[in-house]
């Protein structure tokens, strides 16, 4: 006889179980923490990265100022040198008035150039184009302090005035005399700053022996400037050199633009980011990892389904019935977990997991109710591990409870791989005072012929055969000739998956002695199943017209 129950073990299922496991995810908190953290490294690399990057603008876009302000006072200079040389390649300029109105039209068409002089060696005035400004001088240098330029015919000095300063040109004609141009180069350094910084810079052009010649910076700057940050350039040609200060406030605000759309560029790149490495982060784990996990948190609880005799109607016992209770609130059904724990070995330490904590939590019951039994599911294959039975007695006696009151459910729906070897651990059972029960009967892979050889206490009649009350008359027959061959082999008979009275009176007639099902309840959790058993034993002390108009006030 092999009758095939419409069994959840096979591929699709366990791809279902698979699939289901994988879509555990991690709580909501771990994806927004790594996120977070993503967009919070993005926007402080930004920051430095952005503060360095203007920065360096900011100083590079200031040295090529400092350049430009020190090119055009060189051109300034080149211009003034560019006169002279026009005077001297005319002839030696002489004092006298014709002479002196030719040098002043020169003077005239050179806007920076505003007087020419003839010097002695020594550097002394002989005479100048306009001989009024030699009175604006307040003094002037010898020659000896006036400093050599790249080419040693030219010198640059400061001319002190009295309303200012200019920049003396000199350049040798013969050894005795030389031509001096005096030039104002502040012009020349006007509108170099770009506008958001004019009102809190300078630029200043410097001899080399740190005299300043030309200095400009806004009307609207007054005092001196606080906390400047200094640019230089020094001149190769010319003993000079430009200087640009800044305001250290006015420079940091300067340039701040690209700031926002960096930051801003890099909170999309963080969110990306993140987002990236949240969802791989917390990409489900592999089932058989989920499985680990859920066993060191301990999630597979044991429910438990009432027993009950068929004729009292009286609780007897119950069976253990594996739930995963996940940490997020959501209970799994044993179809959704053990074909992958079976096919990945985890059944046994779940096994271990799930009978501990039943026998722990029913073991007040179990001594104060002598007769009442809990059985177990085990695998074949989780059987037939050598120290088995030794664990199981170990367990057993941890928590005080008689072997006795222990019944050893074997389910025979997969083909039992060594026959022999599960007959003596049945064996052994038995020995030790544990109940053995063969699960499914006739749904599986094995023939009667095995019920006879296991040697176990008590046949459980599949839910199928319950299901087919009423409906198959096959399937009452088949009832009937398993509890025959029961009452042959000294064994008890249990039905399972009762739901209906007709049920019960079909089970009954076919000398079924205890049964398990919804009729009278559901697996529960253990607390529940304490107060179970107390309304149930109140309700049926209370019925008058038997036990079968119970359950329904139970429920
Ligand atoms: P099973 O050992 O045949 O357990 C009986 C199953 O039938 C249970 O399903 C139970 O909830 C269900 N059932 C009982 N009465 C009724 C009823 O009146 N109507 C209906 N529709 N169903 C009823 P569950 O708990 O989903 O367990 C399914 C199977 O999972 C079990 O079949 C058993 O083979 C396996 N299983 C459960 N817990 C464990 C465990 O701890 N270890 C192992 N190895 N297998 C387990
Ligand atoms: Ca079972
Ligand atoms: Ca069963």
């Amino acid at each position: 006889m092999k009758l095939r129950r419409p069994a959840w073990s096979g591929g699709t299922v366990l791809a279902r179980a698979v699939s289901s496991i994988g879509q555990v995810r991690w709580p909501g908190i771990a994806y927004v923490a790594l996120l977070a953290s993503s967009i919070g490294v993005f926007l402080a690399g930004a920051h430095v990265a952005a503060t360095a990057l203007i920065d360096t603008q900011r100083s590079r876009q200031l040295g090529e100022l400092t350049e430009t302000a020190l090119r055009r006072s060189e051109v300034a200079i080149d211009y003034g040198i560019a006169a002279l040389d026009e005077l001297i390649q005319r002839g030696p300029m002489s004092c006298d008035s014709v002479s002196l109105q030719a040098v002043r039209l020169h003077v005239y068409q050179r806007g920076t150039v505003k007087d020419i002089r003839s010097v002695s060696r020594d550097g002394s005035v002989l005479c100048s184009a306009y001989s009024e400004t030699l009175e604006f001088d307040r003094g002037w240098v010898h020659r000896n302090d006036m400093l050599p330029a790249a080419d040693e015919a030219v010198r640059l000095f400061r001319v002190d005035q009295f309303f200012g300063v200019a920049l003396g040109v000199l350049k040798d004609v013969d050894a005795s005399r030389a031509l001096v141009a005096i030039l104002g180069i502040n012009a020349y350094l006007y509108d170099i700053m770009p506008a958001e910084l004019r009102d809190h810079a300078e630029v200043v052009l410097d001899l080399r022996n740190d005299q300043t010649v030309a200095q400009y910076h806004s009307p609207a700057q007054a005092g001196s400037l606080q906390k400047a940050i200094v640019f230089a350039k020094d001149s190769d040609r010319y003993p000079l050199r430009t200087l640009i200060r800044v305001e250290s406030e006015a420079f940091r605000q300067w340039h701040q633009e690209p700031y926002i759309p960096i930051m801003g560029l890099a909170l999309v790149l963080g969110v990306a980011f993140g987002l990236l490495l949240a969802s791989a982060a917390t990409r489900p784990q592999s089932p058989i990892a989920e499985l680990d996990r859920a066993l060191a948190a301990q999630e597979f609880r044991p429910y438990l389904q009432p027993v009950f005799n068929m004729h009292t109607g009286a609780i007897v016992g119950c069976e253990v019935l594996a739930r995963w209770v996940r940490n997020d609130g959501t209970i799994l059904p044993p179809s959704r977990f053990i074909p992958l724990a079976e096919s990945s070995g985890r059944i046994v330490p779940m096994t271990w997991q799930i009978v501990s904590a039943a026998l722990g939590e029913l073991q007040p019951l179990l001594k104060q109710d002598k007769n009442f039994k809990v059985a177990v599911n085990i695998v074949p294959h989780h059987l037939t591990i050598p120290g088995f039975v030794d664990r199981l007695r170990e367990v057993v006696a941890k928590v005080k409870v008689a072997p006795r009151q222990v019944i050893v459910e074997l389910t025979e729906r997969e083909e039992l791989e060594d026959l022999t070897k599960v007959v003596t651990v049945i064996g052994s059972l038995r020995n030790f005072g544990f109940k053995v029960a063969i699960d499914d009967v006739g749904t599986g892979h094995n023939g009667l012929s095995h019920i006879q050889q296991l040697g176990a206490n008590i046949i459980k009649i599949d839910k199928f055969f319950v299901d087919s009350i009423g409906r198959d008359p096959t399937g009452v027959a088949i009832i009937e000739m398993l509890v025959r061959l029961a009452r042959e082999l000294k064994m008890n008979v249990l039905a399972e998956g009762i739901e209906t009275d007709e049920q019960i009176s079909a089970l009954l007639a076919c000398d079924v002695e205890e049964g398990q099902g919804y009729f009278v309840s559901p697996p529960v959790p253990i607390a529940e199943f304490f107060g179970l058993l107390e309304r149930h034993r109140a309700a049926l002390a209370s019925a008058t017209s038997g036990w079968r108009a119970v359950p329904a006030r139970v429920a």
